[in-house]
This record gives C-alpha cells, sequence and structure tokens, in this order.
C-alpha cells in the first residue's frame, strides 16, 4: 500500500516554532525532556528547542543520546547519570545550575524519571530551590493506555515485576482487588514468566493487553482474556521479542459485581417472565430501580 504524501507537517513547525520559542526558558534549570521510545519522529518541538538551547543534557546512557541528538542534528556536552550515580550527579547539576546553566534531562527513551533515572536528580535540584520544567512526550504507559479500548478510566502503574518469584507473587497478590488498569513494564526475556506469573494470580477472564514495540515498525497491540495469553505469545516467536507493555483489567468494581449479579437474576426471570414482569421481580430481589432493570432486560433480550 502506498503511504499518503502530506506537506502539511513542515508547515505546522513553522508556525508552532513561533509559540515555541516565544515560551520563556529561565536559567537556573533543570529541564525534564521526554524522548521517543521508538520512533524519533516522536519528539516535540519543545523538546528539541529545549536540547538546542541547554548548556548540557544529563543522560542515561551517553552513547544512546549522542546517537539521537545526531539525528537531530544536534551536538551537545553530556553529562552521565544513571541508576547508579544519580546522587553524585545531581551535585554537580545543582553547581552548573547555580552557575546560571539550563540542564536537561533525558533518559534512553520515554519520559526520565517513570521506570528511568532522574527522580532522584529532579528531588535534589528541588530540594536546593532550582527550578524544574517538565517537556511532555512519549510514555510506553500512556500510549498503551490510549490505545487499549480498555474503559476504565483508572489505571495503577505497576512498573517492572520483581525478577524473584517470591517477591513477584508478593506484589501481585497486592494488586488482585485493585479496580483499576494494572500497567506493567517488560523486558523480552521475562515476558513470559511474566505472564505465567499474571495467569497464576488473576481471574483468567480478566482482558489483557499486550501492546509490544510501540511506534515501531513491528507495532502489535493484541488483546484478548488473560486465560489465552500465553498461548497467544507462543504462537509465534516473534511475539516474545521487544519491548512491552502489558496492561490487565481491574478488579470489578462493587458495582460491577451489583451488575452481574442483576444480570443473572434477569437472564433467569426472562426465561419464564415477560419482560416487565422479569424487570418488577428483579427489582423486588435484587433492591435495584425497576426502569433500569427494564431497559437492561430489554437488552438482554435483544
Ligand atoms: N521512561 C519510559 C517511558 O516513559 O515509558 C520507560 C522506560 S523503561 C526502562 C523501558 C520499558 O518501557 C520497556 O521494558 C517496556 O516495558 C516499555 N517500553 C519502552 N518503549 C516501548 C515500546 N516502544 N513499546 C512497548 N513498550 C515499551
Amino acid at each position: 500500500m502506498t503511504q499518503p504524501n502530506s506537506n502539511a507537517p513542515a508547515s505546522a513547525v513553522t508556525s508552532c516554532m513561533h509559540e515555541v520559542t516565544q515560551q520563556t526558558y529561565p536559567a537556573s534549570t533543570l529541564y525534564v525532556v521526554a524522548t521517543p521510545i521508538g520512533n524519533a519522529g516522536d519528539i516535540t518541538l519543545r523538546a528539541l528547542h529545549v536540547l538546542a538551547i541547554a548548556d548540557a543534557v544529563a543522560c542515561e546512557d551517553t552513547r544512546n543520546t549522542a546517537h539521537l541528538l545526531t539525528r537531530y542534528g544536534l551536538s551537545k556536552n553530556l553529562i552521565a547519570a544513571h541508576q547508579h550515580n544519580e546522587r553524585e550527579v545531581a551535585d554537580k547539576l545543582i553547581a552548573r545550575l547555580q552557575a546560571g546553566q539550563r540542564i536537561a534531562l533525558v533518559s534512553d527513551a520515554g519520559t526520565p524519571a517513570v521506570s528511568d533515572p532522574g527522580a532522584r536528580i529532579v528531588d535534589a535540584v528541588r530540594s536546593a530551590g532550582f527550578r524544574v520544567m517538565p517537556l511532555p512526550g512519549a510514555s510506553a504507559a500512556i500510549s498503551a493506555l490510549s490505545a487499549s479500548g480498555l474503559l476504565n478510566e483508572r489505571f495503577y502503574f505497576v512498573g517492572f515485576l520483581p525478577a524473584k518469584a517470591g517477591q513477584r507473587e508478593t506484589l501481585l497478590s497486592g494488586l488482585r482487588g485493585i479496580a483499576a488498569t494494572l500497567v506493567f513494564y517488560e523486558a523480552p526475556h521475562r515476558i513470559t514468566e511474566a505472564v505465567d506469573a499474571l495467569a497464576a494470580m488473576f481471574e483468567p477472564s480478566r482482558q489483557v493487553v499486550f501492546a509490544r514495540e510501540l511506534t515501531k515498525l513491528f507495532e502489535e497491540i493484541h488483546r484478548g482474556p488473560l486465560s489465552e495469553a500465553a498461548a497467544w505469545l507462543k504462537a509465534d516467536p516473534h511475539r516474545e521479542k521487544g519491548e512491552f507493555v502489558i496492561l490487565l483489567e481491574g478488579a470489578p468494581t462493587e458495582a460491577d459485581a451489583d451488575s452481574a449479579e442483576a444480570d443473572r437474576v434477569l437472564s433467569i426471570l426472562l426465561t419464564e417472565c415477560p419482560v416487565r414482569q422479569a424487570a418488577a421481580l428483579a427489582a423486588q430481589i435484587t433492591g435495584r430501580k425497576k426502569n433500569a432493570l427494564y431497559e437492561r432486560a430489554l437488552q438482554l433480550k435483544g
């Protein structure tokens, strides 16, 4: 299939750059800059502007960031800031902020400090009294949620599961009653283990979504019941490769359980009575409103 051709983005860049540069970018500020999670095109104009004007870029892996910046035609003074040196680096960055510099903080992919280094640096910089400005952009979790079709508006970000089985079970068992979509990050070499652990802990009927290789060439988003998740993964060896977000439907709320019970009662009554009578009897049995049950009975009948 041929790709549609469009000149719109180039003119959009020109018209938006004015707004980007009109905003103030104060000195002595740490800018937390989101970078793409796969497709280099998913950088924002503001992120590019801040990376261009920053005096230095603190980054998880200097080689990765140097490569990314090269793609945008930028070359910067890079400072390694990974999970093992965050506290020491924070002191160095604070000294630079005291000297009036603008520092950009990035991670290898997506939003810094979300399952990535950065939170300790932000904490130290804020405690030292300096301003921290977020430059929003890609996040694997939010991208996965947005394309999942799961209707629950609440979500609970779990991130990576512990590697040790005992710790993993303890964590998962604490999540069983949470009535929000559970969001997990997982590395390809642990995906099978993670799915087995979820299947052992949660109801098989819960919906699970695999959001794989988001924004990349082989992006795939699959949704189905947890009971079929392991089989889906194994059905194609390619499915166990790449980066994953796993979403798991939350526990049913009390309202869900009430509705399920009302449906059960209505379904039984509808086999014996007309709709109006079934709704009236169901209202007496469940204590729910007759009109709502009548509407629901019509749906069930239909
Ligand atoms: N800070 C990042 C964010 O904002 O999403 C997350 C970084 S975390 C170290 C890496 C994990 O994020 C991966 O193991 C995977 O679970 C998820 N991830 C990152 N990029 C992804 C992508 N393109 N598709 C699916 N999941 C991705």
